[in-house]
């Protein structure tokens, strides 16, 4: 039987309307979050994310600004970027955009963000209080697959979870937040042995990897939750047709863009698993709408506000 698809479109849209929603509320109060995002020189990746960001701001109702420091700013002229918002009262979230050009020391700009301000989540101290189960600012894209799981109202707790991928961004706090819910949490690399053993143990896989299809059927136990995290275009034709030969749909949008995007995970799992999210429109939306929700969540924790975690499973 083929997979239940975890749509991450539409629970994206109504964490922004639930966003949305407590925007409203507190401009009643006269507070209106607002995100700064630093964006360093002219990666067209990045510059894509950034638009995509400010323009999700924009319909929550959230303040957004846009700073472009030179491509050739120094770490001490980028710590002073950092200063200036980090004083700022109406800015409650700076994001800034990686990658950094190489001659900016970019772990040393991120410890220079206030933790208080700090919405991707990336700052030691909240990674301290995400594993000691404190309130704190908690990354956007492992936030979201929470809340896929939970919407979609999947059991967690006692349950076997894998997580392939051990990035402090995406990895490390997926299983975190994993084992804060509960689940049984194991977490695999490139040094893992026999990769497919572990992960066929899974009741809920996580692939956080950055490689085309590596997770095929027999890395999957029959019924298990996929969560994909994975991002990778396709731009060689041998490849896709290894993947998505017989796709009309894919087959059309390749043709045209001369790219497809795929997971981390094969297409043909989704004939063994029992949900799995899709990409595109699995996690991707998701880490959008939590990075508006990590805004107004800063936005009421620095005002002393008791915020509701969004991912208590
Ligand atoms: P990283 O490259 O930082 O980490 C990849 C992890 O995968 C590493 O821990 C690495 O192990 C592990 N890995 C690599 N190859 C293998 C292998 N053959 N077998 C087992 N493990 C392996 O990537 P990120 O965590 O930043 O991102 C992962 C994916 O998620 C990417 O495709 C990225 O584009 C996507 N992504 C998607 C987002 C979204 O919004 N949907 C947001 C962020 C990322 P080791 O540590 O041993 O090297």
């Amino acid at each position: 039987m083929a997979a239940r698809i975890l749509n991450g479109t539409e629970i994206a849209q109504e964490i922004r309307g639930e966003v949305a929603a407590e925007v409203k509320r507190l401009a009643a109060g006269g507070v209106r979050p607002g995100l700064a995002v630093v964006l360093v020189g002219h990666n067209p990746a990045s510059e894509i994310y950034v638009r995509g960001k400010v323009k999700a701001c924009e319909e929550v109702g959230i303040y957004s600004e846009k700073l472009t420091p030179a491509e050739s700013s120094t770490t001490n002229e980028m710590l002073a970027v950092i200063e200036e918002l980090n004083r700022r009262d109406d800015v409650d979230g700076i994001l800034v955009q990686l990658p950094l050009p190489p001659q900016v020391d970019a772990k040393k700009v991120l410890l220079a963000v206030d933790p208080a301000k700090d919405v991707d989540g990336f700052h030691p101290m909240n990674v301290g209080f995400l594993s000691t189960q404190r309130p704190g600012m908690v990354p956007c894209t492992p936030a979201g697959v929470m809340e896929i799981l939970r919407r979609s109202n999947i059991p967690l707790a006692g349950q076997e979870a894998v997580v392939v991928g051990r990035s402090d961004i995406v990895g490390k706090p997926a299983a975190m937040l994993l084992l804060n819910a509960n689940a049984t949490v194991t977490v695999c690399h490139s040094k893992t042995r026999d990769l497919a053993g572990v992960c066929r143990r899974a009741d809920i896989l996580v692939a956080a990897i950055g490689r085309a299809g590596m997770i095929t059927r027999d890395f999957v136990k029959p019924g298990a939750t996929v969560i994909d995290v994975g991002m990778n275009s396709v731009t060689d034709e041998g490849e896709f047709q290894k993947f998505f030969a017989g796709n009309a749909k894919k087959d059309e949008t390749f043709r045209k863009k001369g790219s497809v995007l795929i997971g981390d995970v094969h297409p043909e799992v989704a004939e063994v698993a029992g949900a799995i999210t899709p990409v595109p429109g699995g996690v991707g939306p998701l880490t959008i709408a939590m990075l508006m929700f990590n805004t107004v969540k800063a936005a009421k924790m620095r005002r002393g506000e008791r915020v509701r975690e969004l991912s208590k499973v």
